[in-house]
């Protein structure tokens, strides 16, 4: 068993601290240094659930420790250094060490098992290339990696491994960036093509931070618990960040210590007396399918205030399912919270009033194809499709929705979702191209769809998946949802696509849908149960329903759906091939 560690944890509270005149995140660090510099900052929870304690002190030595190796190497002040290191004492060092030495830290996602390690290289030679990372940092063992990323992009100077970092000494030539200096390169996930590196600034990070918390309500009682990857805005911004700044203990652990046993989440929750947890859609379903009734019974919730749920659509049937199943460990159906946001607004957009509780909105699904109305009508229509309501603008930011001409649209109306605020992004890093497609007269498109309802943000689909039919918007998320709940297909590996037609130049409507079935008989079932259940949820047949083999429908590092990415090797016609997907995946394979 775990050693317990509640008392820890509760002499790492006090009052009132959160640095609200702090400018930068070291002005940040700086100030719990001077207040409470032994105080226990992260618990790191290692290997065999062993506790690791970081204090503020031990951040800002380790980190230290990382910028005189840097300036060791090199490295000169607006420099990019790649972080590719797992979640561990090592990334926190160096991420603040990357800052002290002067550069800029790019946070990618390390590589886990020898499959993936081309698609790996090939995805992350193109995002160090556009960042022009000058070094990485990385593990030894990726040592061989890093060489081989060396000979692709020609901007890296070098490859640091952290090994005796013990020994080494504190640098003392600390930079001392402005607001306005870029904090790090955010890549987006790449759901629709490839990542773009959105350029956050100290002052973006901390009008971010100060906004969510504010919603939030963050106390000193508060404890964060989080397992997200550190190489993603949620889990870098919203659960380490947000943590440091109010100065309240974060549990971290790694994601794939995560997905190996689900119930690690719940138990640190239950354990460490955490208040706040975020997460996307699926880890709520993961847990629903991989913990047991046993495991529940020993598991206390009552602590847990904000069960954030976002990054990716939230399911109505997640978020009632997990209330329910949770209930009896004391969760409260309200701590429950859909929330939105994007890389490109730092980390979080929308979120719910506190206490509040989900909200799905039940709206005429035919009306909507046709109109872009979202008529409201009662849940039990037959008719009804069901939209979960994924909060209102933080303070100090505006939503909008507009039509393809840029004319606003009122409540209820479909259209393209754009946003404004304190952190907007200023663009992507060198990709003058796609900052002029972001932003316009002050506005930045988020690349959803989406109505407003109530004041709360209801998103439909990506713009870019849009697909029009006979006259009708189709979105692909409810039927994908729809057919992942049919046995025998892999929930969260279906795709519905528009894809135009070779000879006839027509668009046809392409769905995929992941299965281990090898029978023929069960296969040819299965694929009439889909084409029906599908027919149903969008009105109009699919012209094409393919069975496909795990991992034909390709995700992200995140585990979000690439839909245009798997219509392109559908068009190329290489379906069976063995396909390639990345961490997160292949540990729920
Ligand atoms: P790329 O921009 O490279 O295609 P991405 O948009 O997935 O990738 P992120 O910035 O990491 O990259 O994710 C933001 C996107 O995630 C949003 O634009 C939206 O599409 C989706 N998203 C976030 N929260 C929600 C939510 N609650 N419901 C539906 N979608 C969400
Ligand atoms: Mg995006």
């Amino acid at each position: 068993a775990a050693p317990d560690v509640r008392f820890a944890v509760a002499r790492a509270r006090s009052a009132e601290d959160h640095p609200a005149s702090a400018a930068t995140l070291l002005d940040v660090l700086d100030r719990h240094l001077q207040d409470h510099a032994d105080r226990i900052h992260i618990f790191y929870e290692g290997s065999e659930e062993r506790t690791q304690p970081i204090s503020y002190r031990s951040l800002a030595e380790g980190a230290a420790r990382v910028a005189a190796r840097l300036q060791a190497a090199g490295l000169r002040p607006g420099a990019t250094v790649a972080l590719m290191l797992p979640t561990g004492p090592d990334y926190f060092y160096s991420f603040f060490g990357v800052l002290m030495a002067g550069g800029v830290p790019v946070p990618i996602y390390p590589p886990s098992r020898p499959q993936q390690i081309e698609e790996h290289l090939r995805r992350h030679a193109r995002i160090l290339d556009n960042a022009g990372a000058a070094y990485l940092i990385t593990v030894p063992e990726a040592r061989a990696i890093g060489r081989v990323l060396r000979v692709q992009v020609r901007s890296l100077r070098g490859i640091v491994t952290l090994e005796g970092l013990d020994r080494e000494t504190p640098s003392e030539t600390l930079a001392r960036p402005a607001p306005d200096d870029i904090a790090f390169l955010q890549y987006t996930s790449g759901s629709t093509g490839d990542p773009k590196g959105v350029v956050l600034s100290h002052a973006d990070l901390l009008a971010n931070i100060r906004a969510m918390g504010e919603v939030v309500q963050v106390g000193p009682d508060d404890v964060f618990v989080s397992w997200l990857p550190l190489y993603h805005d949620m889990g870098l911004i919203g659960a380490w960040l947000g943590s440091l700044y109010y100065g309240i203990p974060l549990v971290s652990m790694s994601p794939l210590a995560f997905l190996a046993r689900p119930v690690r989440w719940l138990e640190a929750i239950h354990r460490h007396g955490g208040t706040i947890s975020a997460a996307p859609n699926f880890a709520y379903e993961l847990c629903l399918t991989r913990i047991t009734d046993a495991q529940i019974a020993g598991l206390d919730l009552s602590c847990w205030r904000w069960a954030l749920n976002g990054a990716e659509p939230v399911g109505p049937e997640t978020l009632r399912r997990f209330a329910e199943r949770f209930a009896p460990a004391g969760l409260r159906a309200d701590a429950l919270a859909p929330v939105y946001g994007l890389a490109e607004a730092a980390v979080g957009l929308a979120f719910p009033p506190a206490g509040r509780g989900p909200r799905i909105d039940c709206i005429d699904r035919d009306r909507f194809a046709r109109s872009g109305y979202a008529l409201a009508v009662d849940c039990e229509d037959p008719q009804a499709m069901e939209v979960v309501a994924c909060g209102r603008a933080l303070p100090g930011y505006r939503v909008r929705v507009v039509d393809d001409a840029g004319r606003e649209r009122p409540e209820r109306h479909e259209g393209l979702l754009e946003f404004r605020g304190p952190s907007a992004t200023r663009g992507y890093y060198r990709n003058p191209a796609a900052t002029r497609a972001l932003i316009h007269d002050g506005w930045h498109s988020t690349g959803d769809r989406a109505y407003l309802a109530g004041g709360d943000i209801h998103l439909t689909g990506r713009v870019k998946d849009l697909i029009i039919r006979g006259g009708r918007n189709l979105y692909p998320y409810e039927v994908e949802q729809a057919l992942g709940e049919v046995v025998g297909v892999r929930k969260g590996c279906v795709v519905a696509f528009a894809a135009k037609d070779p000879e006839l130049g027509s668009e046809r409507l392409v769905i995929l849908a992941e299965t281990k079935e090898r029978d023929p008989a069960r296969r040819t079932e299965l694929a009439r149960k889909l084409r029906e259940r599908a027919t149903d949820t969008l009105g109009l047949p699919p012209d094409e329903l393919l069975l496909v083999p795990p991992r034909a429908v390709l995700k992200t590092s995140s585990g979000k759906l690439r839909r245009a990415a798997t219509r392109d090797r559908y068009l190329a016609g290489q379906l069976s091939e063995q396909v390639r997907r990345p961490v997160w995946q292949l540990m729920r394979a």
